[in-house]
């Protein structure tokens, strides 16, 4: 085996339970694209997912010590405090393996280059945004050994300087950084992404991906989504057509009947985004596919006639990102939407017989206690607080500021980076009052989130659902002590 791509482990840490946070859902297919590229330009590859087989990192040394392999792509996703774990897993490997060429791809190893490099020398290159043309460069490179001052023409690698490696008998780094590499500017033109042990996904209970579009046409303030593929690029879809027959294949062979787009923006730009969408939904429909399927989006996006026709096609999921009942908040985030907006798609979906799953900050840097009862008011205005574990969620999230955004450029209220990779920013609240009613109600919920995930019947989940059965005695009593908590709390503090 010449590449080997590694999804790492990924533990759960006790305090987050938040897991999507820490990478953008559209970065699920980022190792299967890599994959499939390679194998279309005939370099032998092989994915081990050691986040899907469940492997602690001892494990995934073992089995990878076993392997015979040049080049080692990792996606590298933050973990929090156990960021560090990859890191002395792959110190471990080094040992091992000394001249396999280290490569990082992902979100974090694209806003955070310089420092991972700085930190961890032992990692040969970072790909800097989207990885499929750069890493394919790079295996050219590695794997026919051209001369190493080749690895400085590829663009959209950073590394550090061959010669600059060892004085005075320590690592020392010396940062190159390449050539920008400009996004894929057709979409079509790649492959449909390589689906490694698609059986043991399904029994996994995890979706069957699909990225129909990459970037999003917004510029929210908290989100790095499009900065991951540099200014060039805001959004690109690709045609309904080719997003059809990737659908179509795995209907067909592999009967799959659910599929969610990983897409940041599902819809692109006003009218013509939302004409695409309708055409992806009318060929399949008329091609007679029988099959759900769930989006994310902005509210703005949502309109009676569109979702219409999607749900005819098969529409059953929908993430939306209403961010906050506040109108000051949603104006400091750039959303570019109305507290209206946000009531208007929520209605218009549930009169097709959808309720969303929804992106809510209910704590931001510049919260005003306001802000907070404005937020905890919609909440219970428009009916979302029902189920436990997504009353949680929705009652005690707080912003996180990570490295690629404009609110971690803008380091506001005296920010500081969380650890020496500089991805995330700890801040302060402006309104103390906000802070300890955000420490409050972080603590109770987590409490809550821990109490609901023992009494869980995993056994009937479906899927990864956190919805609980609302008529259920235990649901509706955790969530109702959620909700007065958070309302004693809140008038406590006002
Ligand atoms: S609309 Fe969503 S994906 Fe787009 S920039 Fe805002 S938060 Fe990010």
């Amino acid at each position: 085996m010449s590449i080997i791509l590694l999804e790492h482990p990924r533990p759960r840490t006790p305090n987050k339970y938040e897991s999507v946070v820490n990478t953008p859902l559209s970065s699920c297919l980022m190792t299967g694209y890599v994959a499939s590229t390679l194998k279309s330009n005939n370099h032998d590859v092989d994915i081990v997912d050691a986040n899907l087989y469940g492997w602690s990192f001892n494990e995934t040394i073992q089995e990878l010590k076993k392997r015979n392999f040049k080049l080692l792509g990792v996606h590298l996703v933050y973990l929090w405090e156990n960021t560090e774990d990859v890191f002395e897993m792959l110190l471990s490997l080094r040992k091992s393996i000394p001249d396999a060429h280290i490569n990082l791809y992902g979100h974090l190893p694209t806003f955070a280059s310089r420092e991972l490099l700085a930190n961890y020398p032992f990692v040969d290159s970072v790909t800097i945004g989207e990885p499929e043309t750069t890493f394919l460069e790079l295996s050219d490179t590695v794997i026919n050994n051209k001369d190493t001052s080749a690895l400085y023409t590829i663009n959209g690698l950073a590394l550090n300087s061959i010669n600059c490696k060892i004085k005075e008998g320590v690592l020392k780094p010396n940062l190159i950084l390449n050539k920008p590499r400009k996004p894929v500017s057709n979409l079509d033109n790649l492959p449909f992404p390589y689906r490694n042990d698609f059986e043991l996904t399904r029994k996994r209970g995890i979706s069957t991906y699909i990225l129909a579009s990459r970037g999003c046409y917004g510029k929210c303030t908290f989100c790095y989504l499009g900065s991951f593929y540099g200014e060039e690029s805001s959004w690109r879809g690709r045609s309904p057509e080719n997003v059809f027959n990737e659908i179509y294949d795995i209907y067909e062979n592999l009967e799959e009947e659910y599929f969610y787009f990983a897409d940041a923006n599902f819809f692109g730009p006003g009218k013509k985004g939302r004409e695409r969408a309708c055409e992806l939904a009318n060929l399949i429909m008329d091609k007679g596919l029988n099959i759900k399927f769930g989006i994310e989006c902005r509210v703005d996006d949502i309109e009676d006639k569109t979702v219409g026709i999607l749900v005819n096609a098969g529409l059953k999921d929908v993430f939306l990102g209403v961010e906050s009942g506040s109108q000051r908040s949603l104006d400091k985030f750039r959303k570019f939407t109305k507290v209206e907006d946000n009531k208007m798609a929520i209605n218009i979906l549930r009169r097709y017989g959808i309720e969303p799953n929804y992106g809510f900050i209910m704590f931001e840097p510049d919260s005003t206690l306001a802000d907070v009862r404005a937020n905890f008011e919609f909440l219970k205005e428009m009916k979302m607080l029902n189920s436990p574990s997504i009353t949680a969620h929705l009652l005690h999230h707080k912003q996180t500021v990570f490295k690629g955004t404009f609110d971690y450029q803008r380091k506001n209220n005296g920010a500081k980076p969380v650890s020496e990779i500089m991805y995330e920013s700890a801040y302060e609240f402006k309104d103390k009052a906000v802070e300890a009613l955000s420490e409050n109600i972080n603590a109770f919920c987590l409490k809550i989130l821990k109490d609901l995930s023992l009494n869980r019947n995993f056994k009937s989940e479906e899927r990864d659902s956190c919805v609980y059965d609302e008529n259920d005695t235990f649901s509706k009593q955790m969530n109702e002590k959620l909700v007065e908590h958070f309302e004693q709390t809140l008038s406590s503090f006002e």
